[in-house]
């Protein structure tokens, strides 16, 4: 039977909340063996604080507000990190 859990893949700092937050993702791991090697699968990522910023009206790809807006890659593209 497969399993599920919640991994905190990287801390970030948010800039539109301005406090670190944690995102993670649902990795799904088979009773049986993945192809080419893996151990899991991933099948959903979120923030920790997702629900808040989302009840807040924050508009984040993260709090399902704006799929057009991840604060990370902005800030990523801020830092010249990303085109
Ligand atoms: S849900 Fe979005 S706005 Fe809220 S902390 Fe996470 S990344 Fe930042």
């Amino acid at each position: 039977m497969a399993t599920e859990k919640w991994v905190t893949i990287r801390k970030e700092w948010c800039n539109l909340i301005e406090q670190d937050v944690d995102l993670m993702e649902l990795r799904v791991y088979p009773a049986e063996m993945l192809p080419e090697g893996q151990d899991f699968q991933v099948k959903a990522r979120k923030c920790s604080v997702d629900v808040t910023c989302n009840m807040a009206g924050f508009p984040c790809k993260w709090a399902y507000t704006n799929p057009e807006l991840d604060p990370f890659v902005e800030r990523a593209r801020e830092r010249g990190d990303v085109s």
